[in-house]
């Protein structure tokens, strides 16, 4: 017989779980249960859709023996069972290819649940085991076989003889060492506890022979030892259970079991409704994005049960794209088991479920981001690039109940700020919200046009995704104040008077201006003179609609339709290059010309934005220095 080796991950994982300073090692028993749980739901499943019949749900159990002479716990069920390819495929290879990075050997694994955070329930066994078995017969007939393991120098299966359809899990528990006694797992009351503690809400029996005392039939004081069979758990779901029901423990140990994360959730959402549609949900808001949150691989959607019933894994129509973070599940018993997909997606009920619950998981977000900031800023660390999109998506639908729940770091302290808190402390004369964009906060800090903001004492929001100023643009304004880009030709921050002398010098300017504009060509609309700078002598504005920044975001994307932005070149009236520009406009033209190129050559760098040619800039300033 040939051992085989197991895949390269798997065994690293294995070595991983065999070593494993865990603590909560007893977690293996709920990983164990949860699998045989998930093998008779999908027999169930099948039996429904191929309408089979002849499957009663009551007979399927979950088997707990304990042969403590022999240091053996069995776990069985009777599910779908596995062939000899996917004991094979499901036990000798980790399926979740992917989502696994391992921590690095010398990272602490004390602190993260890894268990949870890789998903590989089954090998946790071998916490606890020094040697584990799984006979296993597919319902599907056939031959029943055995797969054996000592940990990490591999596996053999065999074929063997089994009954009934099912599995059987076989450990054999480890001795006590030193530091460690696994004597517990193979204790009735332990085994009860260690159950009715994460594995309560599984909605199939778990029962174990046990021996009890009872009074003899017929006799009053004499006592009789019976072995009889109990059931250690409640198999009400978790939800169907009142709030006051559960414990904070159970609501996170189901989150960990049902959507693998290794993280407390931000929020938990537990409510039944009843009215329009009546229906139990349990939903759970995580605090980090999954690996492939942002790409197309993720899917959002909520489990669906009717009655207590499994009928779809991922119904996408119960949430909106905004919160497809949000993992849970809604149970109503206004849905029909036999429902299908494209049923689903006209039924009234589950619209009307739908769109309670968006309004339930924004209030909760509200309620988060009022009762605890920390937290809150930490969820919108992983989330808040979909709730901004969420604004400017399906133009505005959803903005007045995003508004509330974006945050953007500001230039008071360098720190997120809701709209409602920037509002709230704006300044008497204030117009407008201000804002910014660029790459990071300190490139932004450096732009020529926020100093003289700041100078005035107003806050400026400081964008830094692509998507924020195409929501700022959708919201157009919050609390009836209007958001200005501060880099807008249009910023108004002047007084009358000031606005009239500016006014005045670019008309008398009017040559010089023109003449500077001429010579850089197509490249801005014009230039002029502005009062808005402090210390930099230039900046760019853009007239319009369309900023600087939004160029740089829509000619980024795979299209082939190309935007520019009306660019004008601002010149600061106080700076001494604008002297120096009047006085060179009467002497030397030509000269005039330079300086235009290589004033725009400066604005577009503080922009963060890449010079047209960077050798002719340098020829000119060059050029410049010899002169
Ligand atoms: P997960 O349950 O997260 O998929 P596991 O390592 O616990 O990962 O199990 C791997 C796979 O082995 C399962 O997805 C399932 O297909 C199969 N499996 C495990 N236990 C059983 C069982 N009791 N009956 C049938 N299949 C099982």
């Amino acid at each position: 017989m040939r051992t085989k080796q197991f895949k390269a991950e798997s065994k690293k994982l294995l070595d991983l779980m065999i070593n494993s300073i865990y603590t909560h090692k007893e977690i293996f028993l709920r990983e164990l249960i949860s699998n045989a749980s998930d093998a008779m739901d999908k027999l169930y499943y099948q039996s429904l859709s191929n309408n089979s019949g002849g499957l009663n749900r009551s007979e399927l159990k979950i088997r707990i023996e304990i042969d403590k002479d022999s240091r053996v716990l069995k776990i069985s069920d009777n599910g779908c069972g596995m062939t000899r390819d996917e004991l094979e495929n499901n036990l000798g290879t980790i399926a979740k290819s992917g989502s696994l990075e391992f921590k690095s050997e010398n990272e602490k694994v004390e602190d993260v649940d890894i268990i949870g955070q890789f998903g590989v329930g089954f090998y946790s066994a071998f916490m606890v085991s020094d040697k584990v078995v799984v006979e296993s017969k597919a319902i599907d007939g056939g031959e029943a076989f055995v797969w054996t393991s000592r940990g990490a120098e591999g596996y053999t299966i065999e074929p063997c003889e089994k009954d009934d359809n099912g599995t059987s899990v076989i450990l054999h528990i480890k001795e006590k060492t030193d530091d460690e006694n696994y004597d517990e797992f193979l204790d009735e009351y332990e085994i009860k506890r260690i159950v009715r503690k994460y594995s309560d809400y599984i909605r199939y029996p778990i029962v174990m022979d046990v021996e009890t005392r009872k009074l003899k039939e017929g006799t009053e004081d004499e006592f009789e030892t019976i072995i009889e069979e109990q059931t250690l758990n409640s198999m009400v779901p978790i939800w169907k259970k009142n709030k006051s029901e559960v414990t904070e423990d159970e609501y996170l140990s189901f989150y960990k079991d049902k959507f693998f994360d290794y993280e407390e959730p931000a929020r938990i959402i537990h409510s039944k409704t009843e009215g329009s549609a009546t229906y139990s949900a349990l939903i759970y808001i995580p605090i980090h994005a999954p690996y492939d949150y942002y790409t197309r691989e993720y899917e959002k959607g909520l489990q669906l049960y009717s009655s207590g019933v499994m009928i779809m894994e991922k119904c996408a129509d119960l949430i909106p794209d905004h919160f497809s973070f949000a993992k849970g599940l809604v149970d109503s018993e206004d849905l029909s088991l036999n429902i299908s997909r494209e049923m689903l997606q006209h039924d009234r009920q589950l619209r009307i479920i739908a769109k309670s619950l968006e309004k339930k998981v924004g209030s909760e977000l509200k309620k988060l981001l009022t009762e605890d900031r920390d937290k809150y800023e930490k969820f919108f660390k992983a989330f808040g690039l979909q709730l901004k999109f969420g604004v400017y998506d399906k133009f505005g639908l959803h903005k007045d109940s995003l508004k509330d729940l974006i945050l953007f770091v500001s230039s008071n302290e360098k720190k997120l700020v809701s709209l409602g808190e920037y509002v709230g402390r704006m300044k008497d004369e204030q117009k407008a919200i201000y804002y910014a964009c660029g790459e990071t906060v300190d490139k932004i800090e450096m732009l020529p046009q926020s100093e003289i903001v700041r100078d005035k004492g107003y806050e400026i929001l400081y964008l830094t995704e692509n998507v924020d100023e195409f929501a700022l643009k959708m919201l157009d304004e919050y609390d009836g104040k209007k958001f200005a880009n501060i880099c807008a030709d249009e910023l108004d921050l002047g007084s009358d008077d000031e606005k009239e002398k500016l006014k005045e010098k670019n008309e008398s300017s009017k040559d010089l201006l023109g003449h500077m504009g001429e010579s850089l060509g197509g490249k801005v609309k014009s230039v002029r003179f502005t009062n808005k700078l402090k210390n930099h002598p230039v900046c760019l504005t853009s007239e319009g609609n369309l900023s600087v920044e939004m160029e740089k975001v829509i000619n980024a994307m795979p299209s082939d339709e190309k935007v520019k932005a009306q660019i004008i070149l601002e010149i600061n009236d106080s700076h001494p290059i604008a002297a120096k520009l009047e006085e060179l406009f009467e002497a030397d033209k030509d000269k005039v010309s330079e300086y235009a190129e290589i004033l725009y050559a400066q604005a577009r760098l503080i922009e963060g934005l890449q010079v047209d040619n960077p050798s002719e800039l340098c020829g000119l300033v060059c050029k410049l220095m010899t002169d």
